[in-house]
């Protein structure tokens, strides 16, 4: 793991004047200087526009984003790289999941399901196309450990529900779901099945044929890749079913001043020039991932997260919020009486960066009484060093505060 440290250049940083210990992989991962080289050559020589040039550097530009989307297909294992879909991240593909799949599909009286511990990316889109057409959505209940309560999920299930649409891994528990079982007690009742890997991709092998998922989304720059950038995976037929939502260039059949017909998918979800350095690089990162032993890496983001958790235990009035034995490299705390912005800023003065609030996960929030946590979460460039430094910062923070 060491050699892997030495290829992210950011965390050789001082931030306040302490080495930095960087424990927000969660919201997002550091960068490895080989997608930063991708990046950088791109803008330096290669820029061009793709799809559409007649000359050496569009050729070049296009060539390198189509195979960027055939390393995603290789990396999930799609069937085709058609099925690939690339977006602005996780938000945008599920946004469009609603709009294009949704409204084609939906009517008024069927029922969706989503879970207590989804991210408000996998919520609000699907609110604000309740809004309207008449849909109920219905959410699984998550058990006091931070799992996904599986016996009330299967209560949940009818021929109304159209949709079921949950995270692989909780951003804020760090629960890793058995996201398969619920993929076949979804089909059961013919409902489809989309499933939020923002945060599995980077620890897990993703395979949606294994899964059987109908769709699956993911962000570029949680797993060591550039922003604005990410991908939602879609079955190719239901995806050629789905109307666009944007229109512009480089998604069209034809048009004439009476309408428009669309190319297939990827390209009719494709309008406008697009993230052409973020794909490119999203392909590099998607290769450093490859080079990954994942095995490794989840062995050693799961001892992170055990040392951290014991540690944590020793503090007086220290609740953890989740203990599910499947998660990874997610840990979330509240202290009694202890504001978590407080802890958050006493960290940051220690060159300690975690992540506090509600994590855009209200309703799990509520469920367990508590309106924030102070959350870490790590990379593949943590180390056992990070951990101690985070609990000795903490102690600091305890002092300060108590
Ligand atoms: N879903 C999960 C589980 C997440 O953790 C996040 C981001 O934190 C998102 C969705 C949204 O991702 P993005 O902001 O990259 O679109």
């Amino acid at each position: 793991m060491k050699d892997l440290r030495a290829q992210f250049p950011a965390v050789h940083q001082k931030v306040n004047g302490s080495p930095l210990v960087y424990l927000d992989s969660a919201a997002t991962s550091l960068k490895p200087q080989k997608v930063i080289d991708v990046l950088t050559e791109f803008y330096s020589r290669e820029t061009a526009n793709v799809h559409r040039g007649a000359h050496f550097l569009s050729d070049r530009a296009t060539q390198k984003f189509e195979k960027a989307r055939e390393s995603i297909q290789k990396f999930i294992n799609a069937e085709s790289p058609n099925e690939i879909v690339f977006t602005k991240g996780t938000t945008e593909g599920l946004n469009l999941l609603a709009q294009c799949w949704g409204r084609r599909f939906l009517r008024a009286g069927d029922e969706i399901i989503l879970s207590e511990m989804e991210h408000h990316s996998n919520i609000v889109p699907w609110q604000m196309l309740a809004e309207e057409i008449k849909i109920k959505i219905n959410f699984i209940k998550v058990t006091d450990s931070g799992e996904l309560d599986f016996a009330h999920f299967q209560t949940l299930l009818s021929e109304r529900v159209k949709l079921v649409s949950i995270t692989h891994c909780s951003n804020t528990l760090g629960t890793l779901n058995d996201v398969k079982k619920f993929i076949f007690e979804a089909q059961r009742f013919g409902a489809k099945t989309v499933i939020d890997a923002a945060q599995s991709v980077t620890f897990q092998k993703i395979d949606v044929q294994y899964l059987d998922c109908d769709f699956l989304v993911f962000s570029g720059h949680k797993l060591y890749g550039p922003y604005g950038v990410g991908v939602l995976y879609g079955r190719e037929e239901i995806l050629n079913q789905m109307p666009p939502y944007q229109g512009g260039g480089a998604m069209i059949a034809q048009v004439t001043k009476d309408g428009t017909t669309y190319l297939n998918a990827p390209q009719r979800f494709e309008a406008g020039t697009p993230n052409i350095s973020g794909v490119i690089g999203l392909g590099a990162a998607v290769e450093f991932s490859n080079s990954l032993n994942l095995t490794k890496v989840l062995a050693h983001e799961r001892e992170l997260l055990e040392r951290a958790t014991e540690q944590l235990k020793s503090f007086s009035d220290v609740r953890i919020i989740g203990e599910s034995p499947s998660r990874v490299n997610i840990l979330s705390f509240v202290i009694a009486g202890q504001h978590p912005a407080d802890i958050g800023q006493i960290l940051d003065q220690q060159g300690v960066a975690v992540r506090v609030g509600h994590h855009c996960n209200q309703p799990l929030m509520k469920r367990f009484g508590i309106a924030g946590t102070v959350r870490i979460s790590f990379g593949v460039y943590n180390t056992v060093e990070d951990v101690d430094i985070l609990i000795r910062a903490l102690k600091k923070a305890q002092e300060l505060l108590s």
